[in-house]
């Protein structure tokens, strides 16, 4: 089992495969995606080191894995990831992040292969909002692709929606209408402030507690989660068939429940989303190294931090959440 020195038990493996993106998130990747000038940087991790490093993390005590990116769609290998995942003795659960590109061309061979669950990002239910904030005239598409995916038998599908105050902070009740009928979770993500967006977070970030205390106010109660959710406090109410949630990263508790650990597309190791540098696993992926692999973990993983430090502005060396999948 995966322990640190606070006693938080890591079940749950957040894994980017790519830092390559199509789309152009305002709070993420503004300009794009831009190819980094070193070589080496641009190499994400092959099949088989990720076969390496699941491995590993299921030997040390992981249930879940959820695939990320960037874009994790971008890769034409994704069905053989989900499905090395999924194969692997230990892993009970496999979860894909994405933006939804193309999703219902794609969603089934990801279903086929293996995929448990499917989180899509959609941050604002206004088609000329959700281009103004992705760079993409693509809502139809991406919600057509989500009644698509309903009907495939996935043990849950979630949208995620980051609050910004100028642009999406007013449509709660456009999100409560569309859960009524929907089972489905929407999380509401606070704006975290990353190393590229410091004027864009200035301008945009707002709490997520007005929204909880108007929920709780309004007859939703708070659901139990299990010891791989993730890091959302969900809600629930008898006349909606869709549950809220709420991913606040500036609430105090927010690090004492962290159960998650994070590899990198080019194989680093980050203890926390916004620590000051991913630790290199790539020199153990092969499979003769499986053993050293494991044991590097377990003892890197007494190096994490109780908390982050972004009530003091400090974001690590995390430039932007393509990076490392958010
Ligand atoms: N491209 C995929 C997507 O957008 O779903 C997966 C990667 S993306 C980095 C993962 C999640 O992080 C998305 O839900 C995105 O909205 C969220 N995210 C990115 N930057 C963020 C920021 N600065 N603050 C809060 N959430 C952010
Ligand atoms: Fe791409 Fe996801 Fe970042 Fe948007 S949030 S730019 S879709 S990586």
């Amino acid at each position: 089992m995966l322990q640190d020195q606070q006693g938080r038990e890591f079940h749950y493996l957040r894994l980017s495969i790519t830092d390559v993106c199509n789309f152009k998130c305002n709070y993420c990747l503004p300009n794009g995606y831009e190819k980094p000038k070193a070589q080496a940087e641009t190499c994400a991790l092959q099949l088989s080191e990720i076969q390496s490093i699941v491995q590993a993390f299921a030997q040390l005590g992981t249930k879940k894995v959820r695939i990320t990116g960037g874009e994790p769609s971008i890769r034409k290998d994704l069905p053989d990831i989900i499905s090395l995942c999924k194969n692997t003795p230990g892993i009970e659960s496999v979860a894909v992040t994405t933006n939804g590109y193309n999703l219902k061309q794609r969603v089934s061979d990801w279903v086929d292969a293996g995929l448990d669950r499917l989180n899509v990002s959609i941050d604002s239910f206004d088609p000329k909002m959700f281009a103004a904030i992705t760079g993409h005239d693509r809502l139809d598409e991406i919600l057509n692709g989500i009644s698509y995916a309903q009907t495939l038998g996935l043990k849950s599908i979630k949208i995620n929606t980051v609050l910004m105050r100028q642009f999406n902070y007013n449509d709660l009740q456009a999100y409560l209408d569309w859960l009524k009928n929907k089972p489905v979770t929407l999380r509401l993500i606070e704006l975290m402030q990353t190393g590229d967006n410091f004027e864009f977070f200035k301008d945009n970030h707002v709490s997520g507690l007005p929204i909880k205390k108007h929920l709780l106010q309004t007859g939703w109660t708070r659901v139990l989660r299990s010891q791989t959710a993730g890091p959302a406090q969900e809600f629930q109410h008898s006349e909606f068939k869709g549950r809220i949630g709420l991913i606040m990263p500036y609430d105090n508790d927010f690090c004492s429940s962290c159960n998650r650990l994070r590899i990198s597309s080019h194989g680093n190791l980050h203890l926390c989303l916004f620590g000051e540098h991913g630790i290199p696993l790539r020199q153990w992926c092969e499979p003769e190294n499986i053993e050293t692999l494991v044991d590097k973990i377990r003892c890197y993983v007494t190096q994490k931090e109780a908390s982050h430090l972004l009530h003091d502005g400090f974001t690590g060396s995390t430039k932007h959440l393509s990076m490392l999948g958010g």
